[in-house]
């Protein structure tokens, strides 16, 4: 963040690979300079009507009220529970209801003393940042977090550039999304918001303009939204589906989307294992993260014959040496109503372990596939591993990427690992533009046929190899030497981001 501890910012760290390769090709100082910083930066507030709450009162102060007469509060869903512990009042629940209350608190027999807290007008930070369209529409998920600023989605826009330069899909790069806990929030409140954001966005966005995506508290449900919010209105409203990606496979959606960012990541752990001739089957893997990216990779590295042998998350880590049984673990967390944090956490078939026991257990891949900057110095001295496959975006600091180094542990980059998901959006948004219904197998196939392809450029630059054989021509991106693979995504990427601005030449 903009002068943490007085140290660089988030974007200058990430931005510091962009320069390092920026450099070995000799890029056009023009056009190095036009990279450097976003087209726009859209920063907005985003205002909603929240419910009444019914909050948990804390333990010390529920003494006062230990005589109140317990209330008989509606039933069934007219209290809806929140991740946070608190419910949500609808006032149905008060039409049969039995009250006492006193300062504001009662007493719910079974679910504790609550404090009714009055709902009302709330306003949320949001943003939008573009940060390239020389290649095509800016693309980009949309992040639902309580911890985001412009600093870090500086960084994820700049990372999507990259990315659709990378995955050779025909899209620039933009990130955006909302300071906000989703967990706080009731589903019709995180409708509104949703709402909302694109109503302040509507003339930024659009299928050739601006393509939001899931990301971390986002969903398909919320690109449901966003798409009614856009369309609404619009004779043409078919036309415009591609607005978003990631949607339900019944309205637009792709088959496949769902699980495209893990099916890309296990891609790449593939090629990765068939160099050195080994393989996904019997492989010991390690897990950070188990939202959608996550439990699809685990998912499919299962199918495959791997042993999940840890998982961990925002609330908890468990741990089963034999490996964790994927599919009662996706029910667990994803399955079940009452697990309304979507959490590993108290998972039956496995045992709770500290998060520092989680960086140490014994395995072949590190699969980070939750937030940014996990993998510090200190975690990378930890790890126990051979590979760190990057699903998750930013998921290394510059120092954990020294010590990987050191240590002699493989890294597939980000913008690499985790590009099936933008490259699976792109078939969403042609099949929308073609009003088409593609096949999973078909979706597949291409998917793999474009990650494996991509990923054997980035290695053959990074070797200093360059090579056309019958599935990648990797001639005119190495630079002369060999380079670490990161620096060598990041100069497959600049190539062909570069090579727009050079052909095209500056309006001026
Ligand atoms: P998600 O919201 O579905 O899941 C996030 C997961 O991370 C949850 O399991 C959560 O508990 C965990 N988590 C959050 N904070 C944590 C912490 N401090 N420590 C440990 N775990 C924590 O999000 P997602 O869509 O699966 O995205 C995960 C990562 O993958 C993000 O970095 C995202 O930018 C990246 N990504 C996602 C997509 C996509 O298609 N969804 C595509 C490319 C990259």
């Amino acid at each position: 963040m903009a002068g943490r501890n007085g140290k660089s910012s988030f974007y200058e760290d990430s931005m510091e690979t962009f320069h390092r390769a920026a450099e070995l090709i000799r890029m056009d100082r023009r056009v190095r300079m036009e990279l450097e910083e976003p087209d726009f930066e859209h920063i907005f507030h985003v205002t909603i009507d929240t419910r009444d709450r019914l909050v948990p009162l804390a333990e010390n102060d529920v003494q006062p009220f230990r005589d109140l007469p317990p209330s008989g509060v509606g039933a069934g869903d007219a209290l809806e529970p929140l991740a946070d512990g608190a419910f949500i009042l609808h006032r149905r629940a008060l039409l049969s209801a039995d009250v006492t209350m006193r300062q504001g608190v009662i007493n719910i027999p079974g679910k504790g003393y609550f404090r009714l807290e009055r709902g009302g007008p709330r306003k949320f930070k949001a943003y939008r940042i573009q940060h390239n369209q020389v290649r095509g529409p800016y693309k980009g998920g949309v992040r639902f977090h309580k911890d985001v600023s412009l600093d870090l989605f500086k960084t994820l826009a700049a990372d999507m550039t990259w990315k659709t330069a990378i995955a050779e899909v025909p899209f620039g790069g933009a990130k955006g999304g909302m300071k906000i806990d989703p967990f706080a929030y009731s589903r019709e409140e995180m409708e509104h918001v949703s709402l909302r954001y694109v109503y302040k966005l509507k003339n930024l966005m659009g299928p050739f303009r601006d393509i939001p995506a899931p990301d971390v508290g986002t969903n398909g449900a919320i690109m449901a939204y966003m798409m009614r919010q856009y369309t609404d209105g619009e004779r043409d409203h078919h036309a415009l589906r591609g607005v978003v990606t990631g949607k339900d496979v019944r309205i637009g959606g792709s088959e496949g989307r769902v699980k495209a960012t893990g099916q890309g990541v296990v891609h790449c752990i593939e090629e990765w294992a068939r160099e050195r001739s080994t393989s996904i089957s019997g492989a010991r893997v390690i897990i950070q993260g188990f939202g959608n990216v996550g439990a699809a990779a685990a998912e499919i590295l299962a199918a495959m014959g791997a042993h999940v042998v840890a998982v961990n998350d925002a609330h908890g880590t468990v741990h089963r040496d034999g490996g964790i049984d994927v599919a009662a673990l996706i029910q667990y967390v994803h399955q079940d109503p009452r697990n309304l944090r979507r959490t590993v956490a108290g998972f039956p078939g496995a045992t709770p372990i500290s998060k520092e026991d989680f960086w140490a257990v014994d395995a072949d891949v590190c699969v980070p596939a939750a937030l940014g900057e996990e993998i510090t110095g200190p975690v990378a001295e930890r790890l126990r591993v051979k590979l760190v496959a990057e699903a998750a975006n930013g998921p290394t600091t510059r120092e954990g990427d020294r010590v990987l180094a050191a240590r002699g542990i493989d890294v597939i980059p980000d913008i690499i690992c985790n590009a099936g998901g933008v490259t699976v959006s792109y078939y969403e948004w042609l099949q929308n533009q073609r009003l088409e219904q593609w096949t999973e197998a078909e979706v597949n196939a291409r998917l793999e046929r474009a990650i494996k392809r991509n990923y054997a450029v980035i290695r053959d630059v990074a070797r200093d190899r360059p090579q056309k054989t019958a599935t990648h021509d990797s001639r005119g991106y190495a630079v002369g030497k060999p380079v670490d693979v990161r620096t060598a995504a990041m100069i497959v990427a600049l190539r062909r981001v570069e090579a727009h601005y050079l052909l095209e030449g500056f309006s001026q």
